[in-house]
């Protein structure tokens, strides 16, 4: 593919960075084939002369992108406006049948079972996925794992932001051939891009399961100031933070709350100026959506429902049908609708 050549400085450095619309995806970073930028932790910094080449502004997700002509691209069609949260196949509400994985996933646990059932049956051999820092806890950082071990290791929500792109680079120094990705909605789009584009990163991805995402948090703001400060938490013994209705930090002694709209001080700026809530581009959606237990299924394409209908006629899901999950749905039309117009 041709690529228009243009700068860093001209276009993402201008328009995206300074114009504070960078979401620290880290898709620039990997994409250049100059080595010209650097990941500071919340986005790109220029550390060489940029070569113009143009690549690093065909990935960006907050840089001139077409979303009738990415759903060309992933779903040969278009959406219509009466698709609100985006072109599907089917809905369902799922759950893991591994008493494990119940243990540790967020929700359903559904995300992990689809990763170690690929896995495990060699439709993948690695997954990108969201760990944890060794040396502070509930801190994300990008993963690329190969075993269902690993995986479930890596279970669970983290609501800092985990620049999960940043891990391509592991599979391609790995030479993994068939990686399932997993990442919030604006990860998602920069994946799409990078495939469209006919980038080397995103040639060995074969699923791209995106995670429902209203925003995140500043690891300062929401772990340091208020699990740690205000609530007087040791961060390394809480169990699960998750988020139904309000924050719920949950720790071996008790379970504490954050009500949503003081969390939202500690919301990051970029994440205001979202406007996709469910991944409308992967081939599997998952959410919470207030549901206890349960994930809330998004099937997209073709090949997220071979899979996701694989693992349910091996046992490893149960589903039962989210038609009846109105409280849940008119969540996710609701707040997909708002992310659409906060542009
Ligand atoms: C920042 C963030 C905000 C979210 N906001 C909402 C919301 O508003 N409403 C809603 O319904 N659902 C939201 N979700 C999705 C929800 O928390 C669950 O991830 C989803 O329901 C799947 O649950 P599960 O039990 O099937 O996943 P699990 O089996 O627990 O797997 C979760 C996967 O997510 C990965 N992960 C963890 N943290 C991150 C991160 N920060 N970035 C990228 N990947 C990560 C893990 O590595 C793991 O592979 C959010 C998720 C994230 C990461
Ligand atoms: S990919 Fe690298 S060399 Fe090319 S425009 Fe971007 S920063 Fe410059
Ligand atoms: S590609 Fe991602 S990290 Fe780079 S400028 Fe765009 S949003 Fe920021
Ligand atoms: S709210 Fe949007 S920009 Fe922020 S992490 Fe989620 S998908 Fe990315």
């Amino acid at each position: 593919m041709k690529f228009d050549k243009v700068s860093f400085e001209e276009t993402l450095g201008a328009n995206v960075v300074e114009a504070e619309k960078c979401v620290g995806c880290g898709a620039c970073v990997v994409v250049c084939p100059f080595s010209c930028l650097e990941y500071n932790g919340e986005g790109p910094d220029l550390v060489k002369e940029c070569r113009v080449c143009g690549i690093c502004p065909q990935v960006c997700p907050k840089f001139e992108w077409s979303r009738p002509k990415l759903e060309r691209f992933v779903f040969d069609k278009e959406a219509k406006v009466e698709d609100e949260f985006g072109i599907y196949r089917q809905i369902s509400v799922a759950q893991t049948t591994d008493d494990r994985t119940a243990m540790v996933g967020q929700d359903g646990g559904v995300v992990s079972t689809l990763l170690s059932f690929a896995l495990k049956y060699r439709l993948i051999d690695s997954a990108v996925v969201s760990g944890i820092d060794q040396q502070r806890a509930l801190y994300p950082v990008p993963r690329l794992v190969t075993t269902p071990e690993e995986v479930l290791r890596c279970a669970g929500t983290r609501y800092s932001y985990s620049p999960n792109i940043l891990a391509l680079t592991d599979a391609i120094k790995q030479k993994s051939t068939s990686v399932a990705f997993v990442g919030t909605p604006c990860q998602i789009r920069a994946v799409r891009k990078m495939q469209l584009a006919g980038l080397k990163h995103s040639k060995p991805v074969k699923f791209l399961i995106g995670l429902m995402c209203s925003e995140c948090f500043t690891y300062d703001g929401l772990v340091k100031t208020h699990i740690t400060g205000a609530l007087g938490l040791n961060p390394s013994d809480v169990r699960k933070v998750n988020i139904k209705g309000k924050i719920l930090v949950e720790s071996k002694a008790a379970t504490k709350t954050i009500p949503l709209a003081i969390a939202k001080k500690y919301a990051r700026k970029s994440c205001q100026l979202c406007d996709d809530f469910s991944s409308e581009l992967a081939d599997i959606s998952m959410g919470g959506l207030g549901l206890n237990g349960w994930t809330f299924t998004i099937i997209r394409t073709e090949k997220g429902e071979k899979l996701f209908s694989s693992a349910v006629g091996g046992g490893y899901l149960n589903v039962r049908s989210a038609d009846e999950e109105s409280y849940a749905l008119n969540l996710l039309t609701k707040l997909s609708k708002r992310k659409r117009k906060a542009l």
